[in-house]
């Protein structure tokens, strides 16, 4: 044996780094000598067209092109432009042949000359490979470049607003031949080159591998880069290399999946996403059709729906490639959506459609929900995800946790009804690692499960736009997955992952309730007029569908409910209704809800017809409690009415033995009616608040109510996305200044106020009491101009509890009011749907809010967060005019006998009086009947309790019958509660993506479902069939959407 010298590791190590090094010494190392230039390069031609989509593809391959070279510039920003590349017949015919592109980090997609896609190109994957079908041709290839980057376009920072003058610039096309011996040795030493450098320095496995890899490189530079000195080199690799072998001894199995989570909308408008997931999604099918071996994840149901519309040969390519197992649709959401602000009617939509789509497409169900980058995760998500059929939930986004350390890696989620789902954040901390070591070794490391369960995932790929996973990455795979003393790394997908840990797992800890992100939690308010629109939009839905579920002529109907849902989801998506994309993005969605609005109108006008062609005047109540409320019958007429549950028809009058009235007192102005009375001072500050039925002030004894606060807002980085804890030492409170009466009852009480906010911009208050409603409204105008500030209401309370209730999706998360831990301080900003709530046992203060969605409670204290004045990734994010309501409701008694959920909804929703088309609009108004005993519940379907709240009443999906679905929403279990409908057949409890084989018979005696038992925040889909006469599911079938240009 002979003797050696003593390696400095370091010297070493660096020695192989500079070896495979892209920066120095490429004149010299292996890096330089891998790919070689040809002897010919490419000639080089710019589409003369106007409209450069990838639709338009024939025209412009048949259209004009014009010459040119290297250094030719594209812009705008957002605009398409095509280049012809033609290979010279010359070089066309060399084996590994590829093109090395470069548009200084513009986007680009690849065709061949038949328009069929081939891949992506980025600053991630600058090459593609040419195939020439025979010798003496040469080969013409189509580029459309994008001019964007994979995040945007930000002037001088990735967040910021894009640069509208940015252009791009082609650095280089060049073609090239790649050495397949040096590009092997290539990538062997770097895998050797990580583990010397990762792996545990008091293994044997560090030291093979440096060893191993520098006698690699002695062996090339001994033999003087001889082609055999190559394959020797491989062959030394070996020793640590098992190429084809693998590392069964392990205890830790990695499952190794590809993606690219890819934003639907973010950094760029979602046009540019249609582009970006063909682009991604083509580079991985022709991975796959190159035979190259792993797995691949896509999610988002609605990027599917997209590349099937604009891309269908590439979708048919996809559809093989599932077909083969390669490339396997995850989610089963239309989007990987917020969870903290949409309602759960709208969660249940993301599955029904998201779903339906997959079933159509794919002929499969996805029970993975897939949520990798979403802002915490709502504590009513299990049940929603059971009652969806599916039992499995992956993310890692609490990693980015700024307090605490998230416990879990592999855990059971309980929900808030104590649904159970099997959770797993990869342990490697991210869904788009490249593949190297320290990923491989970080994913078991890491894992806080360790002994539960010996299975973790990882998730490798290029987000975004860049293409997701490379070939060196699968190259990278190859050699990992056989190396003894690595942990042992499989090609595996979700579902072979969650079944896996679902079987061999032990003892894994449960976690109960919501997923807060320490993160983020300004993504509760950013952008008040997306989350403002979302929330009517949802109300807009319970209506439209309620009103089409009473059309049972028309059960069949073609129908706009998919359509007009899908806007909604689609603008769900993690980074559009968290408000925290560009302007562009703002604008796309207020323009989906403008056109909401109009679908709606029209499907309200053929229902209506349909459904009530003799009633001239009529409100619905699709809710399952009757509302009393002053309507408004004409611009000068106001009456209290009172409504049935579950009504459509004609308005009933109530009588009004209760008024409202205001009173001018010595030193203030008093609002009240018979249960609540409220004093502000003669500068209009709010100084009692008194719920008449107790005696009791709601107000914290010396202090004012409904005080509005500015604090500085500046975060970290992410602008639109983070308030942090600081913020709360720099409050400023701002005073009203004048204060007088505008109305005096009887129906009506309420004063004008105003409240300079100085620079910051005008607040103009109206503050109300309603006869025969118990809380005090408040509506206030306000100018927003303002630059890093944030703006919120609080009202400190004679209530003291340690916590505070917030509403969520159809149930409630309690949050405590103190910091006594570092997981309780760090809810400093929670979110909440349309009230938050401080009690004691028998008396408490609900906040209810209209439109708003970030609370906090800091011991007697509740603040609503109403604006704020983010200036980046949309430098213009809320400056503009805002109409912002909210409402303090005092309750003597127990939260769960409150009716807090029906005010909060009366509130947010009131009866509106609507007119049939049909009247002739110059007769009379049709008078309010006086005696609602006369009149005729049109909708034939009631609710026996008011214990449990409607959570959608609709056609079903087969049209053959109606779904009502109802939930608890305090937490206590209700008893008997029926649901009645004239033309009830049989009733079935049905899971709520309405799937056949989840019905059970429910009991039923005559027309009457029940008596059914409800669960603490339990939610019940129930399914109606109905006894109609044939004729009446014989609607019109809907008409195929037409392809749209892109
Ligand atoms: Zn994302």
């Amino acid at each position: 044996m002979s003797s050696t010298v003593l390696k400095h590791k370091r010297a070493t190590l660096e020695r192989i780094e500079k070896y495979i090094s892209n920066t120095y010494f490429t004149d010299v190392n292996l890096f330089g000598r891998v790919d070689l230039k040809t002897s010919e390069n490419c000639k080089l031609f710019r589409s003369i067209e106007e409209r450069q989509s990838y639709q338009n593809f024939e025209r412009i391959k048949n259209g004009g092109f014009a010459l040119i070279t290297e250094g030719e510039i594209f812009k705008p920003l957002w605009s398409q432009h095509w280049i012809k590349v033609v290979v010279p017949a010359s070089v066309s015919v060399l084996e590994n042949l590829y093109l090395h592109w470069d548009v200084s980090g513009a986007e680009s997609m690849v065709c061949d000359e038949n328009g069929n896609v081939i891949q992506g190109m980025s600053h991630k994957r600058k090459e593609v490979k040419i195939h020439c079908n025979a010798v003496g041709q040469e080969v013409t290839l189509f580029i459309q470049v994008s001019c964007t980057g994979l995040f945007g376009a930000g002037l001088n920072g990735m967040i910021n607003p894009p640069n509208p003058n940015q252009t791009y610039n082609l650095n280089k096309a060049h073609l090239f031949v790649r050495d397949l011996a040096k590009y092997n040795v290539f990538m062997d030493l770097t895998v050797l080159y990580e583990i010397a450098k990762e792996a545990d320095d008091n293994t044997s496995l560090c030291y093979d591998a440096l060893y191993t890899a520098n006698d690699m490189i002695n062996v090339i530079t001994l033999n003087n880069h001889s082609t055999e000195s190559y394959e020797q080199a491989i062959t030394i690799g070996q020793n640590v290399l098992q190429r084809g072998g693998n590392s069964k001894s392990s205890r830790d199995t990695i499952h190794a999946i590809g993606n690219c989570h890819i934003d639907s909308a973010w950094l760029w408008p979602y046009r540019e996403t249609i582009r970006k997931v063909a682009r991604s999604w083509s580079t991985t099918i022709s991975m796959f059709e190159a035979g190259m071996p792993f797995n691949f994840a896509g999610s988002q149901v609605v990027q599917f729906s997209w590349l099937k519309q604009y891309y269908p040969t590439l979708f048919a390519a996809l559809k093989a490639q599932v077909g083969k197992g390669n490339f396997t649709p995850v989610g089963g959401s239309w989007v990987e959506m917020d969870t903290n602000i949409p309602n759960a009617e709208s969660m249940v939509r993301q599955f029904l459609y998201g779903q339906k789509f997959y079933r159509e497409e794919f002929g499969m169900h996805s029970n993975i929900l897939w949520l990798p980058d979403t802002f915490g995760y709502s504590g009513q998500l299990p049940q929603i995800m059971q009652i969806c059929d599916v039992k499995y939930f992956l993310s890692q986004k609490l990693s980015w946790n700024l307090t605490n350390t998230f416990p879990h890696h592999t855990f059971i989620w309980k929900g808030i009804d104590q649904s159970k789902v099997l959770a797993h954040f990869p342990p490697g901390d991210t869904y788009e690692s490249d593949l190297k070591i320290k990923d491989v070794l970080k994913t078991v490391t890491n894992n806080k499960d360790k002994g539960r369960t010996h299975d973790q995932m990882l998730l490798f790929g290029h987000g975004d736009g860049g293409g997701g996973p490379t070939p060196e990455m699968i190259d990278r795979l190859d050699r990992i997955s056989s190396i003894n003393g690595m942990p042992q790394i499989v090609r595996s997908t979700p579902q072979r992952f969650f079944e896996t840990v679902e079987k061999s797992s032990k003892m894994l800890c449960e976690w109960w309730g919501e997923l807060y992100f320490e993160l983020h939690r300004g993504t509760y308010t950013t952008h008040a007029k997306l989350k403002e629109s979302n929330r009517v939009a949802e109300f807009w839905m319970t209506d439209i569908e309620f009103l089409a579920s009473l059309d049972l002529n028309n059960l069949l109907g073609c129908s706009k409910i998919e359509e007009m849902w899908k806007a909604i989801l689609f603008n769900q998506f993690h980074d559009i209704l968290p408000g925290s994309a560009i302007e562009q993005v703002f604008i796309d969605a207020m323009e989906d809800y403008t056109n909401l609005l109009k679908l709606y109108n029209e499907e309200w006008e053929q229902i209506r017809d349909s459904v009530l062609p003799d009633t001239k005047n009529f409100v619905v109540n699709p809710y399952n409690w009757s509302r009393k409320q002053v309507l408004s019958m004409s611009e000068d007429e106001e009456v209290l009415v009172e409504i049935p549950g579950t009504y459509i028809g004609p308005v009933c009058l109530a009588p009004t033995p209760n008024k409202a009235g205001a009173f001018v007192l010595e030193d203030g102005i008093c609002l009240c009616n018979n249960v609540i009375k409220v004093i502000f001072s003669l500068e209009g500050r709010l100084k009692s608040l008194i719920h008449k039925p107790t005696g009791r002030e709601c107000l914290e004894a010396g202090s004012f109510g409904n005080r509005f606060v500015i604090f500085d807002d500046i975060p970290l980085f992410w602008d639109a996305w983070d308030v942090m804890e600081y913020h709360v030492e720099t409050r400023q409170e701002y005073h009203p200044k004048t204060i007088q009466v505008v109305e005096s009852g009887p129906l009506r009480a309420s004063v004008k106020i105003t409240v300079p906010l100085v620079e910051h911009g005008d607040l103009t208050l109206i503050a109300t009491v309603v006869t025969e409603t118990p809380y005090v409204s408040f509506k206030a105008d306000v100018s927003w101009r303002a630059a890093h500030k944030f703006l919120k209401v609080e009202f400190p309370l004679s209530v003291s509890s340690t916590d505070a209730q917030y509403e969520i999706q159809s149930g409630l998360v309690s949050r405590p009011t103190h910091a006594n831990t570092s997981w309780d301080s760090a809810k400093f900003e929670v979110s909440g749907h349309k009230w938050a709530y401080l009690g004691e046992p028998d008396f408490g203060v609900g906040l209810l809010s209209k439109s708003k969605y970030g609370y906090s409670a800091q011991h007697n204290r509740l603040t609503l967060s109403l604006l704020r004045s983010t200036k980046a990734p949309d430098g213009n994010a809320d400056m503009d005019d805002h109409v912002i309501e909210y409402a303090i409701y005092p309750n003597a008694g127990p939260l769960y006998a409150s009716k807090i959920v029906q005010h909060a909804i009366n509130f947010n929703h009131p009866l509106l009086l609507h007119t049939s088309l049909r009247q002739d609009r110059t007769a009379p108004r049709s008078k309010p009947a006086l005696n609602p005993s006369r009149l005729i519940n049109k909708t034939s379907l009631r609710v026996s309790s008011e214990d449990v709240v409607v959570q959608a009443i609709k056609k079903a999906e087969d049209r053959k019958g109606l779904v009502v679905r109802l939930y608890e929403p305090y937490g206590k279990t209700v008893f008997n509660v029926s649901v009645f409908h004239d033309l009830l057949k049989q009733a079935f409890s049905i899971n709520a993506v309405e799937r056949d084989s989840s019905k059970t018979e429910l009991p039923m005696k005559g027309n009457v479902v029940g008596p059914l038992q409800f669960k603490p925040f339990e939610i019940k889909t129930i399914y109606l069939e109905l006894n109609l006469a044939d004729d009446m599911t014989n609607g019109s079938s809907c008409k195929k959407a037409k392809l749209n240009d892109e």
